[in-house]
């Protein structure tokens, strides 16, 4: 007899998921997924990198017990985010106007502070960049917002739409919330100039917006510090201000979940204020955070030989990354010399709006088993020393 889960329709699949999952169904051993949203290797392979391996043999010299963490998370993790959000030694840190508490993962950082926001500027319409990271809108959406977006992406000088994206700031409502993507944007891979960065923060201090800075990507633009000097402008500039930041992609710790959410308030009463009430929203929702992944970062980045090696791992990420995106595009020079790739050089982080149409990613597919999402994002961190001449040649015969 029907129940009232009876009438509950499919809820779509997820784009992302989907390629994953027809990659997988793929029996050509050459197939190659350009798909995925995560680091690998040049042997394909997702890292576990060094830094954390010895982080958790430490950990495992003195086993502690598992027990609850508090609701904000490890006191070690949360300074040790701080110092890397905002820089160590920022006055911001030294005059305690900022709060972090260790979320599960960014998406986790992105919907406390949505919650957070919910409970107190209800009214607020969110705004994203257009495109965005394809949660972005719906997870503000379950937290009840609309969700609008701002020009950002420019198909025709493969940049940003600059002057739009800062006219469509300048028309929001006053309190609106705007989502910025620190560094590294995603799907499109193009940012904007720290000069630029400049004029959208003087829009949204005269606008009385609300910036939250989503930063997934720490260190795989220019550098840990250069990549996080944006959020120090913002703490410059005063006015309220939100930073969800990933550990994921860092660390290579997809799995263990580890991100964190900062805010940051007038004066330290101020402060003490907003983590009581970020807590509250924490502990309706799951409680408190896991263990592992915190203690593993908060090792990592206050031990100063694992730093090191941290910072030096993640250099090698950010090198290999900026070497395919050069071979990538020298190598189409030479098959397809009539189109101009050389945009790719120029786009920083994880992935590339490749400017591929829909019909040559679906010929990818079909004809060489090589997968992309729909909209030509590819994953620059997919393509490896071994993979590169298939992809080349197979971009050459679908243009
Ligand atoms: N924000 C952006 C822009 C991302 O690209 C991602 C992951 O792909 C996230 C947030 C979520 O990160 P996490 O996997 O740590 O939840």
């Amino acid at each position: 007899s029907a129940t009232i889960f009876s009438a509950i329709d499919m809820a779509p699949r997820d784009p992302i998921l989907g390629i994953t999952e027809a990659f997988n169904a793929d029996t050509n051993p050459a197939k190659i997924n350009l798909g995925v949203g995560v680091y690998y290797d040049d042997n394909g392979k997702v890292p576990l990198l060094a830094c954390v391996r010895k982080a958790e043999e430490l950990l495992m010299e003195q086993p502690a017990p598992r027990t609850y963490l508090p609701i904000e998370g490890l006191a070690a993790y949360d300074a040790a985010v701080q110092e890397l959000v905002f820089g160590a030694g920022s006055a911001i840190i030294q005059e305690k106007r900022a709060v972090t508490v260790q979320a599960i993962g960014g998406t986790g950082a992105l919907k406390i502070g949505a919650d957070f926001l919910q409970r107190f500027a209800p009214g607020s319409s969110v705004y994203i960049s257009d495109p965005s990271w394809e949660n972005h809108r719906a997870l503000f959406e379950s937290a009840g917002f609309t969700v609008n977006t701002y020009r950002y992406y420019d198909a025709a000088t493969r940049g940003v739409d600059f002057d739009g994206m800062l006219a469509d700031l300048k028309a929001m409502p006053k309190g609106a919330i705007v989502l910025l993507h620190a560094c590294c944007h995603n799907p499109t891979g193009a940012d904007i100039t720290p000069a630029q960065w400049d004029e959208v923060i003087a829009a949204i201090g005269a606008g009385a917006l609300i910036p939250f800075l989503d930063m997934a990507y720490q260190g795989f633009g220019t550098g840990i510090a250069e990549d996080g000097a944006v959020v120090g402008k913002f703490a410059a500039a005063g006015g309220p201000l939100l930073i969800s930041n990933s550990f994921s992609k860092s660390f290579s710790l997809y799995g263990e979940r580890v991100g964190a959410l900062s805010v940051v308030g007038a004066s330290a009463e101020e402060a003490a204020r907003l983590l009581s009430q970020l807590k509250r929203v924490v502990r309706t929702n799951y409680s408190n955070p896991p263990v592992h992944g915190g203690k593993v970062v908060a090792l990592a980045l206050t031990t100063p030989e694992l730093r090191q090696l941290w910072e030096d791992e993640l250099a090698g990420m950010r090198v290999r990354i900026k070497e395919m995106r050069n071979t990538f595009v020298q190598k189409l020079k030479e098959k397809a010399p009539a189109h101009d790739f050389e945009f790719v050089r120029e786009q920083v982080g994880m992935f590339s709006y490749s400017g591929l149409t829909r019909q040559q990613v679906e010929r990818l597919r079909t004809e060489h088993s090589i997968y992309a999402v729909d909209t030509g994002r590819i994953c620059v961190a997919a393509l490896n020393s071994k993979n590169i001449d298939r992809v080349i040649d197979a971009i050459a015969k679908v243009l």
